[in-house]
């Protein structure tokens, strides 16, 4: 249930009826828009009614709100969600690239690829340092090395860190480092991590599950929501379909539908999404033109030596001329990068 509040309502009239839901158990959310205040309500409202309310001085109307995610939806939050990191907006006109090897292999490998992102026009740096690999044999990430390496990475070059936790006993231990924390598709539902993330002060980039419905991965967003984490980005990266040919399904119509049902900026991630380097310009390209608020592409300057997902990643000349293709599909759907 949402209350709408009258333009002329006053600040005690919306503190007063505030304090009256909260008063029966219940949760209240305000989102204060450019004209009017909206107040939600989380929790049972079995003791509330909309006649109740509707007698209270300042309400204009009440509305149900029948979607399962609240704190996610623009019903309560109509208004787009801008991150602020390091100066740069995400999610608002301005386009976010987030680019960088899939694993930090090594400090040489990690600058070599961190200064030929930077100098293409990348806004933040991405390196996984706890690598979630589908074989316990294969690379699992350096660790508390790679996450060192990736804030020298930083220092260099002035962009933002965005890389993987796992499991919410590495959380304390990322947080140091990082500037975004990543949650991936094989941990989308792992709610023990979304409570962790949940409570902590750095914005998270939320990956669809391979296997999430549109509204899971909403719920899953709204469980670090409703853990005091406002600062949430979500990120469209392919979900498994009989499809074999590409390493999964780009949903592009999960950009709009995104985009429609909640206020939170909407990433695309085309080289998970393809699992082909020769696939990426397109799948990126259609991001954004189907409104997504920002990529993530990996980026490596020797592919075939890769230690993790060399096979979908550009070589540092082709992620540039990716930016410059970006810039011209942003022109024509009114967005800048
Ligand atoms: C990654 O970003 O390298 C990764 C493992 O992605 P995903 O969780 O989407 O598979
Ligand atoms: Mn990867």
């Amino acid at each position: 249930m949402i209350i709408i509040m009258k333009v002329s309502a006053t600040v005690e009239e919306i503190n007063s009826i505030k304090a009256r839901i909260e008063a029966q158990g219940l949760q209240t959310h305000i989102s204060q828009g450019q004209e009017r205040a909206i107040i939600g309500l989380i929790g049972d409202k079995t003791a509330i009614t909309a006649d109740n309310l509707l007698r209270l001085p300042g309400v204009e109307r009440i509305m149900p709100v029948s979607r399962p995610f609240k704190l996610a939806g623009r019903d309560f939050h109509p208004e787009d969600t801008v991150i602020i990191l390091n100066g740069h907006p995400i999610g608002g006109k301005q386009l976010t690239v987030m680019a960088g090897p899939c694993s930090v292999e090594s400090r040489e490998q990690m600058l070599t690829i961190a200064r030929s992102v930077k100098a293409a026009g990348a806004h933040l740096l991405r390196g996984g340092a706890f690598k979630p690999r589908t074989s316990p044999y294969s690379f699992q990430g350096m660790g508390e090395a790679g996450l060192k390496i990736l804030a020298e990475a930083r220092e260099e070059t002035g962009l933002a860190v965005v890389t993987e936790v796992m499991s919410p006993e590495d959380l304390p231990l990322i947080e140091k480092y990082a500037d975004v924390l990543q949650i991936g598709a094989r941990n989308t539902q792992n709610y023990a991590l979304l409570k962790a993330v949940g409570r902590s002060h750095l914005p998270v980039l939320l990956k669809r599950g391979m296997m999430s419905t549109i509204e899971e991965l909403l719920m899953s967003a709204e469980y670090i929501l409703a853990n005091g984490n406002s600062q949430v980005m979500l990120c469209e990266r392919g979900i498994r379909t009989f499809e074999t040919y590409t390493r999964n399904t780009l949903d592009i119509n999960a950009v709009p539908v995104l985009k429609e049902l909640t206020h939170l900026p909407v990433i695309v991630d085309p080289s998970h999404a393809t699992g082909k380097w020769s696939l990426v310009k397109a799948a990126a390209l259609a991001g954004v033109a189907a409104g997504a608020d920002g990529l993530i592409i990996e980026v490596h300057h020797d592919p075939a030596s890769a230690m993790s997902d060399g096979g979908q990643s550009l070589k540092p000349h082709r992620f540039a001329e990716l930016m410059t293709q970006i810039g011209r599909v942003a022109v024509a759907v009114d967005r800048t990068v």
